[in-house]
């Protein structure tokens, strides 16, 4: 999101806006203020909260606000570049740029908010920390708050903000440790590892992505299913959940145990 954000900050800000939208239905989350009401203001820039982009228009009138979830991309185009034909969400500049939103697949999760800036700084208020620079002393404190299973709390926005799905599969990676690990039983070392993983794993994912890296390249655990992991050469494991997937390694992470889906398991009891 870091890399999105510097990508995005001169360019959305370099001409006033000319047509708001299409979007789609599902996408665009609020109607009032209509999205023309950003037509012939400029953008200050891009600022981010956790996954959160937030484009304030110069006048201080309006924000809007995009959430990515996992499968939208925005893609800012220059005069003259094509782009998607049928975008969840489009924004046409003066002079010809445009800045895009696509998403994978059928359902559309990522969305559009047009807001005032005291809806803004609402939405805001219930983030957690930023997880990038967070130190294990403000960790310990999240931890501890509720017990609950390490992966999840990573990807908890209110707990931490800025760590999705695959990062939370890296950073306990690199941490080596297991998804299923309680908050509130790990040691205040686990903490220190955790913290510094969390650093370096954003951190290696900015600089591949400024590259220009595609997930292949930038996930060395996500969605490597059966590869070998890159410290101990152990193939990768997984366990899936409805809506997302845990890779880890058994050798690094779990202490060689296989982990398994609590609520299948639950059933077949
Ligand atoms: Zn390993």
């Amino acid at each position: 999101m870091e890399a999105w954000r510097r990508q995005l900050d001169d360019p959305v800000s370099a001409f006033p806006i000319a047509k708001a939208g299409p979007a789609h239905i599902a996408t665009l989350k609020t109607y009032d203020p209509p999205l023309a009401a950003l037509e012939g203001r400029r953008f200050a820039g891009v600022e981010r909260r956790g996954k959160r982009l937030f484009f304030p228009t110069e006048d201080g009138g309006l924000v809007l606000l995009v959430h990515l979830m996992t499968a939208g991309r925005l893609k800012y185009l220059r005069a003259g570049e094509t782009g998607p034909k049928t975008p969840a969400f489009r924004l046409g500049f003066e002079g010809g740029a445009q800045l895009v939103l696509t998403e994978a697949g059928a359902k559309k999760r990522a969305g559009v908010w047009l807001l005032t800036p005291e809806q803004a700084e609402a939405e805001v208020e219930h983030l957690g920390p930023e997880a990038y620079g967070i130190g294990a002393e403000r960790l310990r404190e999240v931890c501890a708050g509720e017990s609950r299973r390490l992966h999840s709390m990573l990807r908890d926005q209110r707990a931490i903000a800025g760590i999705g799905r695959a990062w939370a599969n890296e950073i306990l990676h690199h941490a080596q440790l297991s998804p299923y690990a309680l908050t509130k039983d790990l040691t205040p070392e686990q903490v220190g590892r955790l913290a510094e993983a969390i650093d370096s794993e954003l951190a290696r994912g900015l600089e591949l992505r400024e590259q220009g890296a595609k997930d292949d390249r930038t996930y060395r655990v996500h969605r490597k299913l059966a590869e070998p992991c890159y410290v101990c050469d152990t193939p990768i494991a997984q366990v899936d959940f409805e809506e997302h997937t845990i890779y880890y390694c058994p050798t690094c992470q779990t202490g060689g145990r296989t982990l398994k889906d609590r609520r299948l398991s639950r059933l077949l009891r």
